[in-house]
């Protein structure tokens, strides 16, 4: 599997909880910055040969992308069809912010050749929606789902967040059974985490609000653990559910498998080639560079502001700590062993020791052979697994 994200780092405003890239008030860069896209691709697709030969995901994450024109969107997969060439079953997402989803661009999108939203609703809740920021209300949150619909999208994903100040555990219940009476194919469930630097960071250290105790976090996952098993939707990743495997987020499994990506735009990353690349997080800089550069002479990465190259050792342990994020298939030790040439007995005997001892994961037998899987202890306490492959 290989993918594409494309970063779109434009936001009306910034919500008081985000430490994203992404900017406000630099709308008149958006041309710019859309041809600067075109370009990378561009200059990636000649001067990186050995890239798969044709795209099964591709990702417009962001900041907003769907404050890019649709013929701006329209253009980016058709230079990707031309250049890489796109699987017959290509998932094709975009990330929406309600606020911002009439019906007309919901239409145009979809005839664009996007065929997966992934909705940023967060709160049904006016008031969470006001705490946190948001631009939109839950009016415009379940229109945008209903629009959605009526423009063809079979393929949709919410967002939800938990441990918002205030919100009861009757306040999240709310929003799961409004996400269910919606009828979506894949929920995002995140815990809100306060990141230095946001209003709301601030407004918690100067007592003007109360975060969300621990304890009710962990029952508010809880809660969504068992609401969304009884209504039949799989947990396959520790802040995924999807309606079936046909609905599971393929280019986030590509993250989540430790496989190759490309990363496109002002702040993206890619990991391919044994490289992982960051590109500078400046949206002058970025389309300063790319205009600069020509597809025959340019390096690689033009944008490139970091570049690490990744030894076996670390591709593992990143490979152990994504993989275990996946809570129904884990890690396939058999899959391990073919990509590094030994298997997970040999590198991680004692973090293997640890986690099964308390616990915390265990292998479950499937028709490919054994899977190191989380218990649902260790789902509850994934951290604590995450971090002995760290
Ligand atoms: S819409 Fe998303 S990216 Fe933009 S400011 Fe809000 S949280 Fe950040």
């Amino acid at each position: 599997m290989f993918g594409i994200y494309l970063h779109f780092p434009f936001c009306i405003r910034r919500c008081k909880y985000c430490d994203f890239i992404t900017y406000a008030g630099k709308d008149e860069l958006m041309a710019d910055y859309a041809a600067s896209l075109i370009s990378e691709l561009r200059i990636q697709r000649r001067q990186l040969p050995s890239l798969p030969s044709q795209v099964d995901t591709v990702f417009f994450g962001g900041g907003t992308p769907s404050l890019m024109r649709s013929d701006w969107v329209e253009s980016v997969l058709n230079c990707i069809r031309g250049e890489f060439g796109l699987a017959p079953d290509t998932e094709i997402t975009l990330e929406a912010n309600p606020g911002t989803l009439s019906p007309a661009l919901t239409n145009k999108l979809r005839e664009a050749g996007v065929n997966r939203l992934s909705i940023g609703v967060q709160s049904f809740f006016e008031r969470d929606l006001d705490l946190l920021g948001r631009i939109h209300n839950r009016s415009q949150a379940i229109e945008a789902i209903q629009t959605a619909r009526e423009a063809g999208f079979c393929n949709l994903s919410l967002d939800l967040m938990f441990g918002i100040p205030g919100q009861s555990l009757a306040d999240w219940q709310a929003n799961l059974e409004q996400a269910l009476a919606l009828n979506v194919d894949h929920l995002s469930l995140y815990s809100l985490i306060l990141e230095p630097g946001t209003q709301l960071f601030n407004d918690v250290r100067d007592g003007k609000l109360e975060v969300a105790s621990e304890e009710l976090g962990a029952d508010m996952y809880e809660l969504a653990l068992d609401t969304l098993a009884a209504e039949g939707y799989g947990h396959y990743e520790i802040s995924n559910w999807s309606r079936g495997e046909e609905f599971e987020a393929r280019h986030n499994k590509i993250y989540w498998k430790n496989q190759p990506y490309l990363g496109v735009g002002a702040g993206a990353h890619s990991c391919i080639n044994d490289l992982r690349v960051a590109n500078t997080a400046s949206i002058e800089q970025y389309i300063e560079r790319l205009l600069k550069a020509s597809p025959q002479n340019a390096s690689a990465f033009p944008a490139a502001v970091e570049t690490i190259e990744l030894d076996a050792y670390t591709e593992q342990q990143e490979t152990m700590m994504m993989g275990m994020r996946l809570t129904r298939e884990g890690v396939l030790e058999s899959a391990f062993q073919e990509r590094f040439g030994v298997s997970i007995y040999q590198v991680f005997p004692n973090e293997l020791k640890r986690i099964t001892a308390r616990g915390l994961a265990k292998w479950r037998d499937f028709p490919d052979g054994p899977h190191l899987v989380l218990t649902r202890r260790g789902i509850l306490l994934g951290n604590q697994v995450f971090q002995e492959f760290v």
